[in-house]
């Protein structure tokens, strides 16, 4: 169970410590952060409100213990990434409970979510033995004018203290996606875990804690990201910043310094259907792409562009089929669960007015109890509608009947977003061309747009992101390139 057993140690009363310094605390603040079951809307957890001076306390022991790790032996720091992974998986069951109260993922998803970030641990530290093993040699005669008298031997080098920030929908995925390639390439971490996953982050943490790693090298301070974020993306001690979320992501990189980030934001995933595609293929794909996990994930199918001789055959076979999806508590492994707070299911709601009022066609009746919103397809959907544009992150989506492929290609490319895409037909050549004109980071040839397996690399466009993730991506992201020359006092090969 959740704060029992080996997990006594991070909880005091009803409110969860912070990680600081290879100890758990109370924040000199006193105070504490509600976190809302989306179920019950009822507080569930408490989480501590970190204090600047507890903030600047932690990048302080983060900046001591990196001097230390960046010295480590690289086999070692992979040693210490798989223990972790092992603890991780070992308590995937109290992990996943947190996941079920806190962000309503349903129960079964819970578990896989644990089970996953576990295994991405150890890849990176197999990746990062591999990769960060190997440098370059360089000749200097290849370059004009020079003789062969320079050797350039590169290496990669740590960055020094990642900031890592992850949204409420995979807290622990998307937090030891971002942890894992700071540490094995030899950075202090210092975590920041959205208010809702808090807790199930904060379990993540103590496997970390509980594998050894040296005092120091990785935090994780709580409190509302609206009051403590700036702070802590703005600090000086910060040397690169991995970023998980919506728009903040975008206010962040305004504000941040001249340091290296990674931003993964919002998406707007098209899916593109041909009159030659599968159709059974493309309603099984609609249906789990829009909506698992409620359609909260960022590459979810969030439009659905058809070509108009197959939108009604699409549209009936994607609507028998969410007639079998089954809506209710997570506890109880239902397809829909509520979504996050009160106010997503405001927002969402409101892009279903918007629709209904301009003429969308209503698959199924609007439902709504609380936080938990029935899954709804609208059919009819045109650009003038908020739902053609918007990310609802909610179960719900939209159906755009479209006449030309490069009407879908010119829908797609004219979003803010460019995350991901897919596009469903039997024609390989075509499904290329369409890839090649879709302004997103990642195409999926029929298949729905996926974030996983994670070491494929994953990139948005435009306001979906800055730089690469995918374990190799960001291990590279997360190191910086040393050059050290040797200089011969005449050209080679003028011996012998
Ligand atoms: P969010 O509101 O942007 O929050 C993300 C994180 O930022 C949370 O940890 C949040 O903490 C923190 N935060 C809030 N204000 C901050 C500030 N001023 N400075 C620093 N950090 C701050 O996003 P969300 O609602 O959790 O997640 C949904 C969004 O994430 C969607 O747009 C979705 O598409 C996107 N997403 C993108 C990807 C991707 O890889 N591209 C993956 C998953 C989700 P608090 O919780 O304490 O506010």
């Amino acid at each position: 169970m959740a704060g029992t057993g080996v997990f006594a140690d991070i909880i005091e009363g009803d409110v969860y410590k912070y990680y600081a310094e290879g100890e758990w605390r109370k924040s000199s603040s006193g105070k504490s952060v509600p976190i809302i079951n989306p179920t019950t809307r009822k507080p569930q957890y408490k989480v501590q409100a970190c204090t600047q001076e507890e903030v600047n306390k932690v990048m302080e022991a983060a900046k001591v213990a990196q001097k230390a790790w960046a010295r480590t032996p690289l086999w070692k720091r992979a040693d210490l990434l798989h223990r972790a992974a092992a603890l991780l998986k070992e308590h995937k069951e109290p992990i996943a409970e947190c996941l079920v109260k806190e962000i309503a993922k349903p129960a079964k998803d819970a578990v896989s979510e644990v089970v996953r970030s576990g295994d991405l641990i150890s890849y990176t530290a197999e990746e990062g033995v591999r990769i960060l093993g190997e440098g370059k040699l360089l000749v200097s005669d290849s370059f004009p004018g020079n003789e062969r008298n320079k050797y350039c031997l590169t290496s990669k080098i740590p960055l020094g203290l990642v900031l890592a920030i992850p949204p409420f929908n995979y807290p622990v995925n998307l937090a030891v996606s971002k942890i894992g390639p700071a540490l094995i390439a030899g950075n202090a971490l210092v975590l920041k875990p959205p208010t809702q996953g808090a807790v199930a982050a904060l379990h993540m943490i103590h496997c970390f804690h509980l594998a050894g790693f040296p005092k120091g090298l990785i935090s994780c301070v709580t409190g509302k990201g609206s009051e403590i974020g700036d702070f802590l993306t703005m600090h000086p001690g910060v040397n690169c910043i991995s970023f998980t979320g919506g728009d903040t992501g975008i206010a962040i990189s305004k504000k941040a310094g001249m340091i290296p980030l990674q931003m993964e934001l919002g998406g707007k995933d098209a899916c593109i259907v041909l009159e030659d595609a599968d159709l059974n293929l493309v309603a099984a794909n609609i249906v789990k792409g829009g909506f698992s996990y409620s359609g909260q994930r960022c590459t979810a199918v969030k439009v659905v562009l058809v070509i108009e001789s197959v939108a009604d055959a699409v549209v009936e076979k994607v609507k028998s089929k969410i007639a079998k999806l089954t809506v209710g508590p997570p506890e109880d492994d239902c397809d829909i669960t509520p979504v996050i707070t009160e106010s997503s299911a405001n927002f969402i709601e409101g892009l279903i007015v918007d629709a209904k009022e301009k003429g969308a066609t209503f698959c199924q009746e609007y439902r709504r109890e609380g936080n938990l919103i029935w899954p709804l397809l609208l059919d009819h959907v045109r650009p003038d509608m908020r739902i053609a544009w918007e990310e609802p992150f909610g179960p719900v989506l939209p159906v755009i009947r479209i006449s030309s492929v490069e009407e879908g290609i010119h829908h797609c490319n004219a979003s803010n977003f460019g995350l991901q895409g897919c596009v469903f037909t039997r024609d390989i050549n075509k499904a290329i061309m369409i890839s090649d004109a879709m302004e997103t980071g990642t195409v999926q040839i029929n298949s729905a747009p996926a974030r996983g397996p994670d070491h494929f690399p994953f990139q948005g466009l435009k306001d979906s992101g800055i730089g690469s993730q995918g374990i190799t991506n960001s291990i590279n992201m997360m190191t910086k390139i040393k050059s050290t020359v040797i200089n011969l006092p005449s050209p080679s090969y003028t011996m012998g």
